[in-house]
């Protein structure tokens, strides 16, 4: 075990990011409670292991859509935010009974990237995610996106909650963000297209050439966040002094084999 990946070992606060392709189940469309389930045990496992743990969820409009009946994403902004009001609601649900099951109490943050960008309502943001850690709740957060005043994509959103989850991080003061993606980390080209592409295993700097790599390889699925939103939120959490781990969210174990030192995903070190 290399010694960068053992210290992964003595994290003590850990916000966890999964997107909704991770979430959402391709051939239903529908929420994947399985993979939830196995998802908030292994936060719950976390959490009884003494550290503090918050989940950044998406889905909230995939999920709201699906229980519209609609098909496809959304094509205008109202349908977007109306899709995400009742999504969130049915996300937060199912998050809710699961926590419940698995012995622990969850909470719902919505934020806004305006929200943040005040010094007041930033300031209570904080104040209410260290109350929340003091009393053994997880945090489940994702955007306000029903109330987010511009485009969804656009100014004074997050972009995507890969950005959203480094903020998170940076606001709460956390040592590790974990990024569950579709894919088992960052890649030197796309694996799809290249069967040559390897998979980095650690990135001290993010060099001109990560990023022109990253760009070869965002993916257009139901997410939103390719792989240079995630350097992005790498950027953002690594100086801010968080380590950032980008792993592959079909096995929610992988979280545990990470924080065990397991060479597995692309890990990214804060400075
Ligand atoms: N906040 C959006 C949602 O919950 C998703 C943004 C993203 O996928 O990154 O649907």
């Amino acid at each position: 075990m290399s010694a960068l990946r053992s210290r992964l070992k003595t994290k003590k606060r850990i916000i966890v990011k999964i997107g909704s392709a991770s979430l959402i189940d391709p051939e239903t469309d529908g929420i994947n409670h399985e993979r939830l389930e196995e998802l908030v045990k292994v936060l719950v496992h976390l959490k009884r292991d003494g550290k503090d743990v918050c989940l950044v969820s998406s889905g909230a409009i995939a999920v709201g859509s699906k229980a519209l009946g609609m098909s496809g994403k959304p094509d205008s902004l109202p349908k977007k935010q109306a899709y995400a009001a009742v999504g969130q609601a049915k996300l937060i649900q199912a998050y809710d009974m699961l926590f419940e099951e698995a012995g622990t109490m969850t909470g719902q943050v919505l934020l806004t990237a305006i929200t943040l960008e005040n010094s007041l309502a930033r300031a209570n943001a904080v104040n209410t995610f260290e109350e929340l850690f003091k009393l053994g709740v997880i945090p489940v957060v994702n955007e306000n996106d029903s109330i987010s005043t511009e485009e969804i994509e656009q100014v004074h959103t997050f972009g995507d909650n890969d950005r959203l989850s480094a903020l998170v991080a940076q606001l709460t003061g956390a040592d590790l963000l974990i990024l569950l993606s579709d894919i088992d980390g960052m890649y030197t080209d796309d694996p799809k297209s290249n069967s040559d592409a390897g998979l980095i295993s650690e990135v001290e700097d993010l060099t001109d050439e990560m990023w022109g790599m990253a760009k070869g390889t965002d993916s257009k699925g139901v997410g939103t966040g390719g792989m240079s939103a995630k350097l992005a939120a790498a950027k953002i959490a690594v100086e801010n002094g968080a380590d950032m781990l980008i792993l592959n969210g079909n096995d929610p174990e992988n979280i545990k084999k990470a924080l065990a030192g397991e060479d597995i995903g692309t890990l990214f070190l804060s400075k």
